[in-house]
C-alpha cells in the first residue's frame, strides 16, 4: 500500500462541481489501496479577491493581518473537500497548518518552512482516514498565521511528501504536464515525459509557474518524486526527478517568459570599491530579490549599474535606491517596468555550445532588441521590451524545439 500526496490547484477546486470531481479522483486512488494526503489551494481567484479586499481598506495593509485574511482561502477548500469525501462514505479529516505544527519563520507573505510534524497526519492515515490539508499556510513561533508565498500550496505538498516519506507527490493542475513552453502562450509547445529537478528549478524560477520554485528545490533536496498531471483528464503527466544521461542529448528542454519584471538603472556611479555593496545591501536587507545585474565599463571614473527585480518590489526598491544614490553622489536613477525576461533552459547546455549565439540570431531576425543578458550553466536569459515577450518566446521555441533539423530535432520523450 503506497502513500501518495496529491495537490490540487485553484482551478481544480474552483467550483462545487470541480470539488466533486476532485473527490471522485481521490476516492479512486483510495479504492486502489493507497493512503492519501490531499493538499488543496484556495478556489480559483479567491486569493486575489482577498488581497483586493484588503487593498480597498488600506493602502498598506499589515503583513500579519493580510496573512490572517489570505490564508482563509485554503481553509474553505480543505473543509469543502473533506465534507464531500465524508458524504461519499470515506472517513476524512482536514488539517490547517497549526494542527500539524507546520512552523515557519515570521516573514509574512513569503515565510519559509522550518519544520512540520506529521504524527497526527500519520495517526489519521493509520486509522484509515483520508487527510485533507490546507496549502499555502504556516504558523510562526508566536503562533501567528503566515503564508508561504504565491503558488506555495505546491510547497506544502512537497514538504509533507518529504516529511511523510511519501512514494510520490502528484501535482494536479489545469494543464496535463510540464511543456516546453507555457502552452497557453505557445500553442506549439510539447509536453515533456520527464524533466530533471535542475531544469525544472530553472524553468520555475524563470517564470514557468506550473510548479512553484521553492517546491522544486525542496523536492530535489529530499529526492521526492514529483509528477505534474491534469485534474481534468487521465493523460500521463510529466515526471520531475533526477537527471539521467539521455537528458543531455537534448539541448534546450524549455523556453520561459517572465512578464513580471522591472529594471532599475543607477547612472553615473563613481567607479570605486564598495559602491556596489552600498547600492545592493539595503535592497537585500529589505528582502527584495535582485536578479540580473549589469555594470557598464566605466568612462571618466563613473559607471552605470542596471539590475532587475520583480515588478511587485519596484516601488519599494526605487525608494531605497533613490536614497542610496543621493548618499553616494550618483547622477540619477531611471526605471522601466515594461520589461520581460525570456530564457532557454536545458541541461544539455553543459556539454554543447552555441545556444546563446543561436538565441541572439533568432531575436535579431525578429528585430527584437536585447536589453540585458545573463547565463548560467543550463540557461541563457535575455531582458526585452515586454511588448515583444510573447513573440520572442514563440520565435525561440520555433527555433530550438520545433526547429526542423535544428539543434533540438528530437525533443526528449515528448508526447
Ligand atoms: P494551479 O492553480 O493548479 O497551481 P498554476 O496556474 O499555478 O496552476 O500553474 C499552471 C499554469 O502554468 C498553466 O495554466 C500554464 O499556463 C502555466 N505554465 C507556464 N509555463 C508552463 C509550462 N512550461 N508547462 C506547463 N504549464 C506552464
Ligand atoms: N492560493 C495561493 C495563491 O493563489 C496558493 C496556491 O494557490 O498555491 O497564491
Ligand atoms: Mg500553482
Amino acid at each position: 500500500m503506497g502513500l501518495v500526496v496529491q495537490k490540487y490547484g485553484g482551478t481544480s477546486v474552483g467550483s462545487i462541481e470541480r470539488i466533486k470531481a476532485v473527490a471522485d479522483r481521490v476516492v479512486k486512488s483510495r479504492d486502489g489501496g493507497d493512503r492519501i494526503v490531499v493538499v488543496v489551494s484556495a478556489m480559483a481567484g479567491e486569493t486575489n479577491r482577498l488581497f483586493q479586499l484588503a487593498s480597498e481598506l488600506s493602502e498598506a495593509p499589515s503583513a500579519r493581518e493580510t496573512d490572517v485574511l489570505v490564508a482563509t482561502g485554503e481553509q474553505v477548500s480543505a473543509a469543502l473537500l473533506a465534507i464531500r469525501l465524508q458524504s461519499m462514505g470515506y472517513p476524512t479529516v482536514s488539517f490547517l497548518a497549526f494542527q500539524m505544527n507546520l512552523t515557519t519563520d515570521s516573514n509574512h507573505g513569503r515565510a519559509r518552512i522550518k519544520s512540520v510534524q506529521c504524527d497526527r497526519v500519520m495517526r489519521s492515515l493509520n486509522d484509515g482516514k483520508i487527510v485533507v490539508v490546507a496549502g499555502y499556510q504556516g504558523v510562526n513561533p508566536d503562533g501567528d498565521i503566515t503564508t508561504l508565498g504565491r503558488g506555495a500550496s505546491d510547497l506544502t505538498a512537497v514538504a509533507l511528501a518529504a516529511a511523510l516519506k511519501a512514494d510520490t507527490c502528484e501535482i494536479y493542475t489545469d494543464v496535463d504536464g510540464v511543456y516546453t513552453a507555457d502552452p497557453n502562450v505557445c500553442p506549439k509547445a510539447k509536453k515533456l515525459g520527464r524533466i530533471s529537478y535542475d531544469e525544472m528549478l530553472e524553468m520555475a524560477g524563470l517564470g514557468a509557474k506550473v510548479l512553484q520554485t521553492r517546491s522544486v528545490e525542496l523536492a530535489r533536496r529530499y529526492n521526492v518524486p514529483l509528477v505534474v498531471r491534469s485534474s481534468f483528464g487521465d493523460a500521463e503527466g510529466t515526471w520531475v526527478g533526477q537527471e539521467d544521461r539521455s537528458m543531455e542529448d537534448v539541448l534546450v528542454s524549455g523556453v520561459t517568459l517572465d512578464q513580471n519584471q522591472s529594471k532599475i538603472t543607477v547612472a553615473g556611479v563613481e567607479d570605486r570599491p564598495g559602491l556596489a555593496a552600498k547600492i545592493f545591501s539595503p535592497i537585500a536587507d529589505a528582502g527584495i530579490v535582485v536578479d540580473m545585474i549589469i555594470q557598464n565599463a566605466s568612462a571618466d571614473g563613473r559607471t552605470d549599474m542596471t539590475f532587475t527585480i520583480g515588478r511587485e518590489d519596484l516601488k519599494r526598491a526605487l525608494e531605497i535606491v533613490t536614497r542610496t544614490a543621493a548618499e553616494i553622489g550618483a547622477l540619477n536613477v531611471r526605471h522601466n517596468d515594461q520589461v520581460a525576461k525570456v530564457s532557454v533552459v536545458g541541461v544539455g547546455m553543459r556539454t554543447h555550445s552555441g545556444v546563446a549565439s543561436t538565441m541572439f540570431q533568432v531575436l535579431a531576425t525578429e528585430r527584437i532588441n536585447i536589453e540585458m543578458i545573463s547565463t548560467s550553466e543550463i540557461k541563457v536569459s535575455v531582458v526585452v521590451n515586454s511588448k515583444y515577450g510573447e513573440l520572442a518566446m514563440r520565435a525561440l521555441h520555433d527555433a530550438f524545439i520545433n526547429g526542423d533539423g535544428g539543434p533540438n530535432a528530437a525533443p526528449r520523450e515528448s508526447v
